[in-house]
């Protein structure tokens, strides 16, 4: 199969920054589940893997995200990404996240397709999402060290059994680098978010980005807290931004860092520095319908 039109970045706004105000993405809220439990998530909001928490999102069908990215492309032409960022992980809901996108690509030959994971379940469907030309992937990886990893996720669930503590933390580490590793050998660009929690992981940044490029990953997103009362870390401030200026220096040392990003819903629509989610809602909501 021929990659070469969906593998270069120059079209997708969040990999390249030149080129955030000329082209855009849609999210596709197709996901609700997670399989795991980040202690800074409230189950009501999108997921952060790509978004920040706010309202919920309509949900759509498989076959309803093909007619909203129809919709959204002859509205808005400079749309260029179609993505899937929740409201939970893409993977908590395989066979609904395949089917979507099997649907999009089969409608949108030249889209650029793009998906963002916690990485605990992607692996088993890396080889599909190469042949779909899937051209970029997002893991969001919190902690490379399991005993700051256990202070983050309360659980992690692998099929029916739930991991708790340090073998909870563990298992997700291992599936998260081991995706970042089949990933690109599978040729996806592949970018990990870290999202930065004071007085848990904001010591251990660049350790993640060391270790993530290790593996093979592109590019890196450190990303604030939003924080969220309703969590177990709701009495956490949200970083300052001199902390995260910091913080993305010295990950920089290892690794390209995004820093333009704008922390987007799962329903987000538009250029990036001209969203037009609001516009858009309504089309959502009738596609939803
Ligand atoms: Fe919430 Fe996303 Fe973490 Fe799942 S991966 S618990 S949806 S922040
Ligand atoms: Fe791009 Fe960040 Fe928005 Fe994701 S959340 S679409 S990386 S700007």
């Amino acid at each position: 199969m021929n990659h070469s039109k969906h593998t270069d970045i120059s079209r997708h706004p969040c990999f390249n920054a030149d080129v955030k105000g000329k082209y855009g993405r849609v999210h596709l809220p197709i996901a609700p589940k997670c399989n795991i439990k980040c202690n800074f998530c409230d189950r009501k909001y999108d997921c952060v893997n790509e978004s920040r928490p706010g309202v919920t999102s309509n949900l759509l069908s498989p076959a309803q995200a093909g007619i909203y990215v129809d919709r959204v492309v002859a509205k808005e032409p400079r749309i260029t990404v179609a993505g899937i960022a929740g409201p939970g992980d893409p993977f908590a809901n395989g066979e609904k996240t395949m089917a979507t996108l099997r649907t999009v690509r089969k409608k949108h030959p030249h889209i650029l397709l793009c998906v963002s994971s916690n990485g605990m379940n992607i692996s088993s469907y890396i080889k599909e999402l190469a042949e779909l030309e899937v051209s970029h992937v997002t893991i969001t990886v919190c902690a490379t060290d399991p005993e700051i990893g256990r202070k983050i996720y309360s659980w992690v669930k692998d099929g029916n059994v739930v991991y708790r503590g340090l073998q909870g933390a563990k298992l997700l580490l291992s599936r998260q680098l081991a995706a970042i590793e089949k990933l690109k050998q599978h040729g996806i660009t592949v970018k990990v978010n870290c999202i930065v929690i004071p007085g848990i992981n904001d010591h251990h940044i660049e350790e993640v980005a060391k270790t993530v490029k290790r593996c093979g990953a592109d590019l890196f997103n450190a990303m604030a807290m939003f924080p969220n009362v309703n969590t177990p870390f709701g009495d956490i401030p949200q970083p300052a931004p001199e902390m995260m200026e910091e913080i993305r220096s010295s990950a920089e040392k290892h690794l390209p860092q995004m820093r333009h990003c704008t922390r987007c819903r799962a329903d987000a629509a538009g250029l990036l520095d001209e969203d037009k989610t609001e516009e858009f809602r309504g089309c959502l909501s009738s596609c939803s319908a």
